[in-house]
């Protein structure tokens, strides 16, 4: 038996296996329509119906802006028929709104799929979990910041002169120092996070010079890395890269962000370069350092929040574990793409994609 669904043909004629399926896709919770070639609705099971407060005798036949009355649905689904699939997301305005996912999927024959999935208490959970981690950032900032003045007043009282205070003492006050600083960082990323994620943070789009950005990124992390004894070199193409589309100041920021990292993460008189290039519409820009590494199953989980790999190793080294989930969020903002390579032992290169202006519609 080659899974559940295989069917003996002996045992199930073709006409009840049919019967089957359609029994079974009006059981589903899944709302599922079946699309002709008109984009017109030949079939429609049970969720939808109810999803759609339809009436089930007369929706056959209807067309799609008949049924949702939103020109983006109709272009989702051509959106389809041209690329085999495509999702909108949509409210529909009834006694309780809901929030429904329209996933449109190419059908083998012709026509189209429409699976339409309820998210609304998705996201309202999302929506929450954005509130309340904003709210709590906003109520740990002013203590914290109280907090961070009065150590820094007291690290500066006790390295005055003629002071007379122990020297463990002294150390403390340094490690309180330090670990506030972590904190005061974790709570402005976490501000930051949401509001990126919640949509506050409108990005502001033009065509930028990303050259310049990146000049401009390496020079601000020169002072570090001098400190690290990590080198920083630039190789820029010579003809230049064309401008692309996007928000310069949160370019800058995972610029910042991934040599930030690079640079934390080497050894001293290790080099860190940054690389850019231009390929089918897109600047791709490559961050390489000879650092140590990231193992293959934590490649894909650290640009989630909060991930940190081997947190023993990182002791002391600060960190909140949100710099790439920032950088993911901004640069798919941009509709972008962001990824890992990685040798542990021998370094790492975060490649990001910014489309070049003009390249897209
Ligand atoms: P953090 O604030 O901890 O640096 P990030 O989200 O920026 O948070 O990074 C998540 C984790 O990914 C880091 O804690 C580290 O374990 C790993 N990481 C990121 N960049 C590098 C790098 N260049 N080399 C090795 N590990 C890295």
């Amino acid at each position: 038996m080659s899974g559940v669904l295989a069917v003996n043909p002996r045992a199930a004629s073709e006409l009840e296996w049919h019967s089957e399926v359609a029994s079974l896709i009006d059981h589903l919770d899944l709302g599922i329509v079946r699309l002709g070639p008109r984009l017109e609705v030949a079939r429609i099971n049970r969720a939808a119906v109810r999803l759609l407060q339809a009436d089930s005798e007369r929706v056959i036949g209807k067309s799609l802006m008949e049924m949702f009355v939103d020109h983006r649905v109709d272009e989702a689904a051509r959106a389809a028929i041209r690329d085999g699939s495509a999702t909108y997301e949509i409210t529909l305005r009834s006694d309780e709104d809901r929030r429904v996912l329209l996933r449109f999927r190419r059908a083998p024959a012709d026509g189209l799929w429409l699976l339409l999935d309820d998210v609304t208490e998705l996201r309202r959970l999302q929506r929450i979990r954005t509130e309340f981690i904003d709210n709590l950032s906003h109520e740990l900032r002013t203590p914290l910041t109280t907090i961070r003045l009065l150590t820094e007043t007291l690290t500066q009282d006790v390295a005055r002169p003629g002071v007379d205070v122990p020297e463990r003492v002294r150390e403390r006050i340094l490690k309180i120092d330090v670990e506030t600083g972590h904190l005061a960082q974790m709570v402005s990323e976490l501000l930051d996070l949401s509001r990126i994620e919640g949509g506050a943070e409108e990005l502001h789009f033009d065509n930028v010079r990303i050259g310049e950005v990146i000049q401009a990124a390496v020079e601000r992390l020169r002072t570090f890395a001098d400190r690290q004894l990590v080198g920083l070199e630039t190789e820029l193409p010579d003809g230049g890269l064309p401008p692309v589309w996007g928000d310069e100041e949160r370019l800058g920021q995972v610029l910042v962000n991934l040599l930030h990292n690079a640079v934390k993460f080497s050894p001293p008189s290790s080099v860190v370069s940054v690389s850019a290039s231009e390929s089918n519409g897109e600047v791709t820009v490559a961050i390489r350092d000879q650092g140590v590494g990231i193992a293959e199953a934590d490649l894909d989980r650290i640009f989630e929040r909060f991930y940190k790999v081997d947190k023993a190793r990182q002791r002391g080294q600060g960190g909140t574990g949100l710099g790439l989930a920032i950088a993911r969020h901004i640069i798919e903002s941009h509709g972008g793409r962001i990824w890992a390579e990685s040798e542990e032992g021998r370094g790492s290169v975060f490649r990001f994609t910014v489309p070049v202006a003009g390249a897209r519609p």
